[in-house]
């Protein structure tokens, strides 16, 4: 489009319906993302929406479909799991101590500060007995919510590492696909498997612990008990390890909200204590680790009852529109 006949159409129409054929050409579809689930290396595009303009389109189904960083000044804007990204970095894909993987998903976008502490992290990780870091999923290019998978990672500043070390060469396309994270929850859920777990496994999640820029660390359960039988006097760092479901295949680092990010909204502080000893009891109850199945549905249910459609535009900070809509 021209700048004359884009100025025009600026004009007649809302910015809406100019960013959105554009939204479309460059998307990649995925349906499903956790970090095991495989990715494809012939990712399809999305198709364009018919309404983008509808206040009621999902949020995820808009920022699903920008492939490119906002180019604004870097900021975390909102919540973790209700925000945007603007000024984003990629992490590139292949480092001396990284590789990056499911490129399919096009997730391996942060905050510059984010995307630095993991190439610092993952310099440091050959010493602690841990080649390097596979990273999984950060944040879509504009951050925001996401079509599968996530409710976090919308500011930049969650990132998934597998809890698998870098292998000693360069994967594959198709392996970056398709490759499975470990699985280090032992079959009884209450411990971590001792054939799988190692002290490097340890190792790397303390060290991102320690870093004073980090937030939180997310960890199935059992990997918070194995951290805690750690003979460290100083367990400050284990505090800010918390238990979480679905973290058996990688542990999630989330960053405070950085400089300069005046509408990154903070999440309350890690409760005082190393989180070890009875508080992490409830997660290892029957209860909690053999789940009963979903009770059938009952039969008068509406068969098509309508899914939640997420959250819109309007439920997310006023600036991520300017993030979104911008160029
Ligand atoms: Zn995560």
């Amino acid at each position: 489009m021209t700048a004359t006949k884009a100025r025009r159409a600026r004009s007649r129409l809302s910015l809406w319906r100019i960013v959105v054929p554009g939204m479309a050409i460059a998307a990649v579809a995925t349906s499903v993302a956790t970090a095991q689930d495989k990715g494809t290396v012939d990712p399809k595009p999305l198709p364009p929406l018919a309404n983008p303009d509808d206040p009621k389109t999902p949020a995820k189904e808009l920022f699903g479909r920008r492939t490119t960083a906002a180019p604004l000044q870097a900021r975390s804007i909102g919540f973790y799991a209700k925000g945007c990204l603007a000024g984003a970095v990629a992490m590139p894909i292949n480092g001396q101590t990284w590789q990056v993987m499911r490129l399919s998903r096009n997730r391996n976008w942060g905050h510059p500060d984010l995307v630095s502490f993991l190439e610092q992290l993952s310099q440091k990780a050959p010493k602690l007995g841990w080649r390097g870091l596979l990273v999984g999923d950060i944040s879509q290019a504009r951050g925001g919510p996401m079509l599968t998978g996530h409710a976090s990672h919308q500011v930049g500043l969650d990132a998934d590492i597998w809890l698998t070390p870098m292998p000693a060469r360069e994967l594959t396309r198709r392996e970056r696909e398709e490759m499975s994270a470990t699985m280090v929850v032992a079959k009884s859920r209450k411990d971590v498997d001792p054939d799988v777990w190692t002290p490097g496994h340890a190792a790397i999640i303390k060290a991102a612990a320690e870093d004073p820029k980090v937030e939180r660390i997310f960890v199935n359960a059992a990997i918070k008990k194995a951290l805690c039988r750690s003979t460290d006097t100083d367990r400050n760092w284990l505090r800010k390890v918390r238990p979480m479901w679905g973290h058996d295949y990688h542990f999630h680092i989330r960053m405070s909200c950085p400089a300069g990010s005046s509408d990154c909204r903070a999440q309350d502080a890690v409760p005082p204590g190393d989180g070890c000893g009875k508080e992490l009891d409830w997660w290892f109850r029957d209860a909690i680790i053999k789940p009963k199945p979903a009770p059938p549905k009952p039969k008068d249910e509406p068969k098509d009852k309508p899914k939640p459609r997420g959250m819109t535009m309007a439920d997310l900070p006023p600036a991520c529109r300017q993030v979104l809509l911008a160029p």
